[in-house]
């Protein structure tokens, strides 16, 4: 294939997800130029009852990148919906914990919004951004980080030079691989079965989790009555799932659940996704960077994954700026092991956490369930210790990129 002349750009991004076009919203408003690369382009119209089958619970931080990138608003008049309480119990005895908003202040403990709504609001938000070229639907087939200056080029034999070139492609990152980045991690040996449903009680915009050995099962609550759930199970069991007919799937969620809304009246399509706990061994190499889902994939039962890489991105480009503003290179080792050191400790923190939940409550054996159902007991009666929890969960503690802090 002949070589074109490659087009120039401060950054360019490989991967116009949620993670890569909020990344790039964020540079572009910083004054750099930007070329995205993304191989689909989003959806654009869907009917207004439509309900997506991915949904993220979006922590206060992301609400907060969201909204200084200018697109929370208009993420509100799609649909977004706020939970105000959170009910996590275990199925192997009393053991539960719920947290709720008001008793830290808060108007809410987060929102559940599809992927699509967020998707949509990033895409278009770029099109008015003038220093952004949106290359799409393209993707990379090969990346030269020898060069002075990285380039990527494309599948149409296009080439794109930057200063920085960034992974944002996803789990399954073909430019972590081209530069040779490993992941370490493995298998949850977990499939997560997804649908909306609608239960025949109010959901009372709670959202409610209950861990079982097999697995945890969610219902995550949508403005309009229905919830959106994720039940994590075994492959095989997840397999049976969505080959059950409609009234043997509302039957065997409403007897998983112990019928916490009451019975489920209807389903709408189901999809499932196996788990992994992947981690890049290295976010950065000279030239290059990896945000969101290509540096590393959590167990969903947090629902923190989209919401670590937002944190990445407002982190980078706090990193970005401040070189820029040093003289430094945006693509040299130094400036971009700042950003590593940022984001590494807080997400390994988290994949751990996360894991760690997994295999407390993954386990039956009996001391161990006795031991985490007085855990969660004595953690709910303990109020401080619960609202750190809650702040936590809100994202709101600690050392926080420019992006995520509040502003009017
Ligand atoms: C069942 C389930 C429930 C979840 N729930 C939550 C939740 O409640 N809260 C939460 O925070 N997270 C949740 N997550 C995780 C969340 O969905 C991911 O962390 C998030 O989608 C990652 O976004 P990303 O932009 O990094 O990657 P992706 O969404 O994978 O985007 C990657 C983009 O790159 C594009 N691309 C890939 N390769 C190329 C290429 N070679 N060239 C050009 N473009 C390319 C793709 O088309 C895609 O648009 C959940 C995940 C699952 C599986």
């Amino acid at each position: 294939m002949q070589t074109k002349t490659a087009d120039s750009f401060d950054v360019v991004i490989v991967g116009g997800g949620m993670v890569g076009s909020a990344l790039a919203c964020a540079l572009a408003l910083e004054g750099f130029s930007i070329a995205l690369v993304e191989s689909r382009e989003p959806a654009g119209n869907w009917p207004r009852d439509e309900l997506d089958l991915r949904v993220s619970a979006l922590t206060r931080a992301s609400q907060h990148i969201l909204h200084n990138l200018g697109v929370w608003e208009r993420m509100c008049g799609m649909r977004v919906s706020p939970y105000r309480e959170m009910h996590v119990w275990d199925a192997g005895g009393s053991g539960s914990i719920h947290f709720d908003c008001a008793e830290i202040g808060e108007p809410d403990l987060g929102h559940i919004v599809e992927n699509r709504v967020t998707q949509l609001a990033l895409w278009e938000r770029l099109g008015s951004l003038p220093k952004v070229r949106r290359l799409c639907p393209a993707a990379v087939s090969a990346i030269d980080l020898q060069r002075s200056r990285p380039a990527a080029t494309l599948e149409d034999g296009g080439v794109v030079q930057a200063d920085l070139l960034v992974a944002a492609d996803g789990a399954r990152s073909a430019l972590r691989g081209m530069a040779g980045i490993v992941t370490q991690g493995w298998a949850y040996g977990q499939h997560a079965v997804v649908a909306n449903v609608r239960p025949e009680k109010s959901h009372r915009e709670t959202a409610w989790q209950r861990f079982m050995s097999s697995g945890p099962l969610a219902f995550l609550p949508i403005d309009d009555g229905r919830c959106s759930i994720v039940w994590s199970t075994s492959p095989q069991h997840a397999k049976e799932l969505l080959a059950l007919d409609e009234a043997a799937f509302c039957r065997d969620l409403g007897l998983a659940s112990e019928h916490v809304l009451g019975t489920i009246l209807e389903t709408g399509p189901r999809a499932q996704f196996p788990l992994r706990l992947r981690h890049a061994k290295n976010y950065v190499a000279r030239g290059l960077a990896l945000v969101g889902d290509a540096a590393h994939t959590v167990h969903p039962l947090a629902g923190q994954g989209v919401n670590l890489g937002f944190l990445d991105a407002a982190a980078l480009a706090d990193t970005l700026v401040d070189a820029r503003e040093a003289g430094r290179q945006l693509g040299d080792l130094n400036t971009l092991r700042r950003y590593e050191r940022t984001r590494k400790g807080a997400n390994l923190g988290m994949l751990a956490a996360m894991d760690g939940f997994k295999r407390l409550f993954g386990n039956d054996i009996t001391p161990l369930r006795l031991v985490r159902n007085l855990g969660l007991n004595l953690t709910d009666a303990a109020t401080p210790i619960k609202h750190l929890i809650t702040r936590r969960a809100l994202g709101t503690l600690g050392e926080l990129p420019r992006l995520a802090r509040h502003s009017e």
